[in-house]
């Protein structure tokens, strides 16, 4: 549902993502780990479509991402994938249920009664009224889980998605970020330093110097 197929990046001149090629399937979750600077957000963001390869090919399902322009592209993420940062991106002057509902204003539906469930799903649905600063950092970063799922997207794309959360926190959020993606069937991409959180996934790709020391099919 998810694929690279020989992906290469540079910034300038500087080349960071060298031939890499990876699939994630259906409900499978792949972790990617490897040193600071090796690619791995790179490699993220090009999966998610935030940013343009310099070579190689991108796919959704079917649909070429890498051909698509930015407004195309925006347009078909908001309904197929779901992104999760090490900061939760959640919109200070929003309520909590109006954050997770945020997504669905894109695709022009309310979806109120769906962000209300996923709220339930992740804990917070006493916490659905208040403003993200009433939050602790591990229920905010529950709330933007909540909200990368909110269009039940077909992948879900996480960026050290617990880094910046306390043992317990994080161990919390990694249990529920990967109960949510298991039962909604959502290919999950995991860039994470967290061995534990590493451990949790099918299977670990290890990047070094913008290469995939391992097979990533
Ligand atoms: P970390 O574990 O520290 O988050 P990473 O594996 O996510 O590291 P990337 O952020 O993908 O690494 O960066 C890979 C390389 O690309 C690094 O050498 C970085 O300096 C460079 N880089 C990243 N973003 C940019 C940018 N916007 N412009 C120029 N160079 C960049
Ligand atoms: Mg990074």
């Amino acid at each position: 549902v998810l694929e690279a197929r020989s992906l290469s990046h540079a910034y300038g001149r500087t080349a960071v993502l060298h031939g890499v090629s990876l699939g994630v399937a259906p409900g499978e979750v792949v972790a990617v780990a490897g040193p600071s600077g090796s690619g791995k957000s790179t490699l993220l963001h090009l999966l998610g479509g935030l940013d343009t390869p310099t070579g190689g090919e991108i796919l959704w399902g079917a649909s070429r991402v890498d051909r698509l322009d930015v407004e195309a592209r925006a347009g078909l993420r908001a309904s197929r994938v779901g992104l999760v940062f090490q900061h939760h991106y959640l919109l200070p002057d929003l309520s909590v249920l109006d954050n997770v509902a945020l997504p669905a204003l894109v695709l022009g539906r309310d979806a109120r009664e769906r962000a209300t469930e996923l709220l339930v799903r992740v804990g917070l649905a006493a916490k659905a009224d208040l403003l993200p600063n009433a939050l602790s950092g591990g229920e905010r970063q529950r709330a933007a889980l909540a909200r990368a799922m909110l269009a039940r997207p077909a992948a879900l794309l996480a960026d050290e998605p617990t880094g910046s959360l306390d043992r317990v926190n994080a161990e919390n959020v990694a249990d529920m970020l990967l109960d949510l993606a298991r039962t909604e069937g959502a290919a999950v991409l995991l860039v994470t330093h967290d061995e534990r959180l590493a451990s949790k996934a099918d299977r670990t790709l290890h990047l070094l110097d913008g290469r995939l020391v391992t097979s990533g099919m």
